[in-house]
């Protein structure tokens, strides 16, 4: 069977991440109970590595301009390190 062929474009999307809550939410049964009926909903790893939570693991909250994202703690600190030194270049200018 000939395949027709295909074109595959990957669309980029750039978060720009304003704000950091680290371990700001628990990661639990609860969490993942009441978001697996979501089918949209994608909370279940880390937004920037996509490592997956394990129950009790506390989730950093990180505050883009394209909505509320969660983030493990070592992408939460790493994130929040980035913020703080670009927020306190701004207040240089
Ligand atoms: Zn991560």
């Amino acid at each position: 069977m000939k395949e027709f062929p295909q074109i595959v474009k990957n669309k980029k999307t750039v978060y720009t991440v304003k704000q950091v809550f680290l371990d700001f939410i628990e990661f639990d049964e609860l969490w993942r109970r009441e978001r697996e009926k979501s089918q949209i909903y994608k909370g279940f790893s880390c937004f920037n590595c996509e490592k997956k939570f394990i129950d009790g693991e506390k989730m950093s909250v990180l505050v883009t301009d394209k909505r509320n994202k969660v983030a493990c703690k070592k992408c939460g600190e790493k994130l929040l390190e980035q913020a703080l030194k670009a927020k306190s270049k701004e207040e240089e200018i």
